[in-house]
């Protein structure tokens, strides 16, 4: 079986080029102009945009979180992700204090296996590091090809881990070849604010907002850096949402130390007067919560400044009636919103279209850093001779609007109802295979593969 993309214009993170890509089985046979092939089944792109399938590697499927499940399955959201051009996401597995990781992987497992239309992995979330988990880790580097851990500097009491903890950790993953991530927000800050609101009667979606200040965040995100620092260990630092950790950030790399830095689509292009809507803002409620406009500025240099490496979607959906439990007080709402879908073409049109970023740099940002980071590249996360052959035929120019009625999420309301877009994924290939064409999904549930990630060393 023999594939060939004639005429499109070749996308990667260091190139832009004019060749066909000829791909046999799942992997990219050869790059070259005029090719002699016979017998391959041809898709022409001409006008078009060749670039490598979008990796997201901030998703939460089927998550249990707060008393419910998050909506979309693992099904219906790596359905929705092949529609926004997105072949690959990583998923979080949350071990539950006081049992062990393989039991966590396990239960993930049971819900992932046999039901991702598109490639996934996992990282693994140490909520409770101890001497056996300690045994674990080796364990899922070594034969379970899972690389990153995932900390919580805040959920306290049920995901939070201590400064303690955190240093074991990261002496541990150092020394067998991983990679910690944190949520670093500062947990007993928060803890004390949103009682203080609740005790005042102050229950709106407005009050998570007020309960997580820049603040919260910047002071976790330079205790993250700066215990990362101490141990050596490399470290990458999830949904970073503002201008104050960022600054944390760059006090590191005045050291020499590279703290990897992922934001999500939403910081930045929404901002915190969307809490201003009564419940309505219940739609936005995630942590950490959207924040300013100088904020979406700071994010944006950030990219071009090389201390953003990654733009992911912390995309954790639930339907309107699930976030309707915190109608009465903000801090029952589930935290999360939806947005698997829209990141690459949001990003694009917002980017791209409006001349934030260059083409080599939204390529870079959508796929190829974290497949380098999270120990996949060149096999994911760029076009080469040899590599998966995921990849989108983008329409530039095609113009269209997001609406809740017409995406494929399994959630009933869009983040970005009636935003418009220039830019359209238009095909997309996973492992040689035609997943997306004609806005119709291809491939069946199952076709997605667990993806077995290598060591890693924590440096772009
Ligand atoms: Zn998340």
């Amino acid at each position: 079986m023999s594939l060939l993309v004639k005429n499109g214009r070749i996308i990667t993170a260091d190139a832009d080029y004019h060749a066909d890509i000829l791909v046999k089985g799942e992997t990219i046979e050869t790059i070259g102009r005029q090719l002699p092939v016979q017998d391959a089944e041809v898709i022409d792109a001409a006008g078009m945009l060749v670039m490598p399938g979008g990796i997201d590697p901030h998703v939460h499927l089927d998550m249990p979180f707060m008393g419910t499940f998050s909506s979309d399955s693992y099904e219906t959201g790596t359905t929705a992700a092949l529609h926004g051009g997105t072949t690959m996401v990583i998923d979080f597995i949350l071990q539950t204090q006081g049992k062990s990781l393989a039991s966590a992987l396990e239960e993930w497992r049971s819900r992932a296996n046999g039901n991702a239309r598109g490639d996934y992995s996992f990282h693994m979330a140490v909520t409770d590091f101890n001497e056996e988990t300690k045994k674990e880790v080796r364990h899922l580097i070594e034969k379970e090809g899972i690389t990153s851990f995932k900390t919580f500097m805040a959920y306290k009491g049920a995901l939070m881990i201590d400064d303690r903890q955190m240093i074991g950790l990261m002496n541990e993953v150092k020394q067998q070849g991983g990679l910690v991530t944190a949520h670093a927000t500062n947990g007993d800050m928060i803890d004390y604010l949103v009682a203080k609101h609740r005790a005042e009667g102050k229950l709106s979606p407005l009050y998570h907002y007020l309960s997580q200040p820049e603040i919260t965040e910047a002071e976790a995100s330079g205790r993250f850096a700066d215990m990362a620092g101490y141990t050596g260990c490399p470290a990458y630092i999830v949904h970073l949402t503002c201008e104050g950790a960022l600054n944390a950030v760059r006090n590191a790399a005045r050291r020499n130390q590279q703290v990897l830095v992922e934001t999500c689509t939403q910081y930045l292009l929404l901002d915190a007067s969307l809490y201003e809507k009564d419940f309505e803002g219940a739609k936005w409620v995630m942590s950490p919560p959207l924040r300013e406009r100088k904020d979406q500025a700071a994010l944006w240099s950030g990219i071009n400044q090389g201390i953003v490496n990654v733009v992911g979607t912390d995309h954790c959906p639930f339907m309107w009636q699930q976030k309707k439990m915190g109608e009465k007080d903000f801090s029952k709402i589930p935290n999360g919103h939806p947005g698997i879908e829209h990141r690459m073409e949001l990003l694009f049109s917002e980017g791209v279209n409006k001349g934030r970023i260059s083409l080599n740099k939204y390529v870079e940002v959508t796929s190829t850093n974290a497949a380098k980071i999270f120990g996949m590249f060149p096999k994911k996360g760029t076009i080469s001779a040899g590599a998966d052959a995921d990849l989108i035929i983008f329409d530039p120019e095609e113009e269209h609007t997001l609406s809740a009625s017409s995406h494929h999420m399994h959630v009933d309301y869009s983040a970005y109802e009636g935003w418009p877009v220039k830019g359209k994924v238009k095909q997309v290939l996973l492992r040689g295979k035609l997943a997306i064409d004609k806005d119709e999904c291809k491939v069946e549930k199952g076709y997605g593969k667990f993806v077995k990630r290598n060591k890693v060393n924590g440096r772009l």
